[in-house]
């Protein structure tokens, strides 16, 4: 069996930096340091902070009064901000620059008296946070999910979460234009999401089965997996090594294997390890020089 192995993949700069806020803290403020939300939505790393001293919580209300919280990479609600202050905590925010964006972005045009539509998948933590910048509809990415009915003369500016696949959120944007034809359309999936998308559909051509590393919960991981099935290619999201099931590789000669944001690389190498393929070919995709300065307070 040959692997072949999607580039790239694994840690955006987002992720990079979120855990890094953590470890910080843990170095400076001593632990415990607790978290709001996963800090990025992969067990492996949580429990590695987790042995370090961070402690996840999911509500402000579960953190001692006076303690240090850090809010997750996916962004935080300004009501969470308020309760923090109310309990004296000291924040270190780790959202990712790429979503404070799409915050910023959302408080401009509701100042402009546009309406906010957000493209987006309803309960994720990204979402919420940014629902909670300004008033706002979401709008599910399945293409001809239900459109607020406006009337024609009303503003409108569409943003989207951070992690969608690229392709399912064109074919919403487009059922969008054509409800209301004058509306400013930010695309705001993040440049990570997009070039892992695309090498996975470059190497969906190559392969008979392709295995997306990373977490049940992880929403680029999904869309990962998503896009490579949508090649024609099975196509299973595994933690690890550990939920091979042997039964996908029968007849398999060609495997593909690319990890989400939240990936961290240790991951990839068990599953490869565990495969124990004749060769493994590596495939040139974008080059990622992106990286992102820590929060003022830590700099
Ligand atoms: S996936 Fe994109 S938006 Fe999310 S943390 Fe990474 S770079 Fe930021």
């Amino acid at each position: 069996m040959e692997v072949i192995l999607s580039s790239p993949r694994g840690f955006c700069a987002g992720v990079v930096r979120a855990v890094e806020v953590v470890e910080i803290c843990l170095e400076k403020f001593g632990p415990p340091v607790y978290v709001k939300h996963q800090i990025v939505h992969n067990p492996h790393v949580v429990n590695d902070l987790e042995l370090k001293g961070a402690i996840t919580v999911e509500t402000v209300e579960e953190v001692p009064p006076g303690s240090t919280v850090v809010f997750s990479a996916h962004g935080s609600p300004p009501e969470d901000f308020e309760k923090a202050k109310m309990r004296g905590l000291r924040v270190i925010d780790a959202v990712c620059p790429l979503v404070t964006r799409v915050h910023n972005e959302a408080k401009k045009y509701h100042e402009e008296g546009k309406k906010v539509l957000l493209v987006g998948h309803e309960g994720h933590q990204e979402v919420q946070g940014t629902m909670g910048q300004v008033e706002m509809t979401l709008v599910d990415d399945a293409a001809g999910s239900q459109l607020p009915e406006w009337p024609d003369n009303v503003e409108v500016a569409v943003l989207t979460q951070t992690t969608l696949s690229v392709g399912d959120t064109a074919e919403a944007i487009k059922a969008i234009k054509e409800r209301y034809s004058g509306a400013v359309v930010r695309n705001d999936i993040c440049y990570a999401t997009t070039n892992r998308q695309e090498a996975v559909t470059k190497m969906a051509a190559l392969v008979d089965m392709v295995l997306v590393i990373g977490a049940q919960n992880s929403s680029n991981c999904n869309r990962l997996r998503e896009v490579a099935e949508a090649h024609g290619v099975p196509s299973y999201l595994i933690n690890g090594p550990e939920e091979i099931d042997q039964r996908w590789l029968t007849g398999k000669v060609k495997v593909g294997i690319t990890s989400g944001a939240s990936t961290p690389e240790v991951l990839v190498e068990q599953v490869i390890e565990a495969l124990a393929p004749e060769k493994v070919t590596l495939l040139n995709g974008a080059d990622e020089d992106v990286s992102f300065t820590l929060p003022r307070e830590l700099r």
